[in-house]
């Protein structure tokens, strides 16, 4: 290529000097059949050292503008060509855009040349996968696409889809190493759309795509136009929780945990409510997912932080519970803005527990790790909340060490009800505190439940049974009553 250049500079050059010798009139100097005989040569050389250097013709030249230089699969300009040319014939055409799962980690945590030979290989799989029957392609960063064209195109390209994702089952070999990675697919289908553009599939493959992300990534998720009107619905809310968090619509109620023995209070949770100016109830479990997905959660989370400390920096030694979701653990800035409530606040680390989900950690264990290791260098508590609805991997007990464990309300009731489902809460109270790990049972609502659990081995008891969520007046209102009780028998106990 390095000779390239400058020949293409000489042709223009001489080009320059016949047009100007011609509209100058003066060609006695120069004869005609000589201008043309060098320049016959000048391009034959040119088309000479082009083919020398690989580029045997334009039509390669043209190609290398619709190739991805790291994978060598064809780009997102090629997918738009050939989706065009596929769309003048009647067949169905179907579109699936792949995103890789872990991959920003890989890039962060092991280095852009670890992150290139993840590409490498994902690409070649895909080709592989793809064969002669459909197309794949390298949009950029960690997506792909792959396009087919057929009659029943779309069960087809589901199937490679699937094929890639049992593929990635299996750790990715990169020299020495086995990195995980997963992926997300959405899947669009140009069947029943009249003169959909290749913008628009890939848009629907798109919003199919987030919707796989959502739902627990490794899997494949079909485009249809609820996804539309449900993203209308989250956006909307979105809109609505920014202007609650300006306007000061949120508030805490905190639900106390007793001893399972003593039934005193020794801990509260912190649960936000959000009281709209309309007056509509909005539960947490409706609108955190919608603040998670839009990011959001990262200024909501902080306020409930530094609230709930506020508030519970007058009650005792009770911990405080306060939930963090998924996407605040994944934020880099998290620790720190936790370090500079607490120092604001003046709020003792040892009181405060974190709540988080297994969600947290399948996601990003990597990012998790090293937050929960700066959050613990605080000295503050993390507990694994509602465990029993997730994966329950007995390798993430052993792998973060939490300091508590929450059994979700539907172990609890489950528990009551059948074997099967005693066996499991039994056999996690024991691995638990094999761990040294507390362990509170959640939405204890009778008596019968709370016996199961306190002799299963549970140590604390969150529920309707003993209190709801209260506002944090009432929260101290209790307190005081309780240290009153706890007076009152300490006094009768000298008395005797
Ligand atoms: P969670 O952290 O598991 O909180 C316990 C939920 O169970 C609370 O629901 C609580 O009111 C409810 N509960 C407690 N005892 C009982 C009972 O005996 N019976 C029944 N049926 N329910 C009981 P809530 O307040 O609606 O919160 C739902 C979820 O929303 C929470 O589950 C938590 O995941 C999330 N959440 C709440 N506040 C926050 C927050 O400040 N930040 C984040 N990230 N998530 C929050
Ligand atoms: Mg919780
Ligand atoms: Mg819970």
């Amino acid at each position: 290529m390095l000779f390239v250049a400058p020949l293409l500079l000489l042709t223009i050059l001489f080009g320059l000097l016949v047009t100007a010798i011609l509209v100058s009139g003066k060609t006695s100097f120069i004869s005609a059949p000589g201008v043309l005989v060098a320049g016959i040569l000048i391009y034959g050389a040119t088309l000479f050292v082009l083919s020398l250097t690989g580029v045997s013709s334009i039509r390669e030249l043209e190609d290398l503008g619709r190739r991805d230089g790291l994978s060598g699969l064809p780009n997102r300009n090629a997918l738009h060509q050939d989706f065009k040319r596929y769309a003048q014939s009647d067949e169905e055409a179907a579109m699936a855009l792949i995103d890789l799962d872990g991959f920003k980690q890989v890039n962060d945590h092991l280095g852009h040349f670890v992150g290139d030979q993840v590409i490498r290989y994902c690409g070649d799989v895909l080709e592989e996968i793809c064969g002669k029957e459909a197309r794949c392609y390298r949009l950029g960063g960690d997506e792909f696409a792959i396009l087919m064209l057929g009659p029943v195109a779309g069960t087809i390209l589901e199937g490679m889809c699937r094929n890639f994702l049992d593929r990635l089952e299996a750790p990715v070999p990169i020299g020495e190493r086995r990195l995980a990675i997963g992926a997300s697919i959405g899947l669009a289908n140009s069947k029943g759309s009249d003169d959909l553009s290749s913008s628009e599939m890939l848009r629907r493959a798109d919003v199919a795509m987030y919707a796989s992300k959502r739902s627990g990534r490794m899997r494949c998720t079909w485009y249809t136009t609820d996804f539309d009107r449900d993203r209308e619905a989250v956006q909307e809310l979105d809109d609505d929780l920014r202007k609650a968090l300006a306007d000061e619509e949120f508030a805490l109620h905190y639900q106390p945990l007793v001893d399972a023995s003593t039934k005193k209070i020794v801990a509260v949770e912190a649960l936000i409510r959000w009281n709209r100016a309309d007056g509509k109830p909005v539960g947490p479990h409706l609108f955190i997912p919608v603040a998670e997905e839009t990011g959001l959660i990262n200024p909501i989370g902080l306020w409930v932080l530094r609230q709930a400390c506020t508030d519970a920096l007058g009650w005792g030694e009770i911990k405080l519970s306060v939930n963090i979701s998924a996407a605040q653990l994944r934020n880099a800035e998290f620790p720190i803005k936790l370090g500079q409530i607490l120092e604001e606040t003046g709020f003792p680390a040892e009181r405060l527990e974190l709540e988080i989900t297994e969600t947290c950690l399948v996601m990003d264990p990597i990012i998790a790790e090293r937050s929960l290791e700066m959050i613990r260098g605080f000295g503050v508590n993390v507990s694994l909340d509602d465990f029993g609805t997730g994966y329950a991997s007995i390798g993430f007990l052993r792998q973060f060490r939490f300091e508590k464990l929450k059994l979700d309300r539907s172990l609890v009731v489950q528990a009551g009800d059948d074997d099967g489902s005693r066996a499991m809460m039994l056999s996690s109270i024991t691995l638990a505190r094999a761990l040294k790990m507390g362990v509170t049972a959640e939405g204890v609502e009778t008596e019968a439940q709370a016996e199961l659990v306190r002799t299963a081995g549970c140590d604390q008891i969150q529920g309707w049974l003993y209190y709801k969520a209260m506002p944090a007046d009432q929260i101290y209102g209790l307190l005081e009553e309780q240290s009153a009780e706890d007076a009152g028998a300490a006094h009768l106990r000298i008395i005797n």
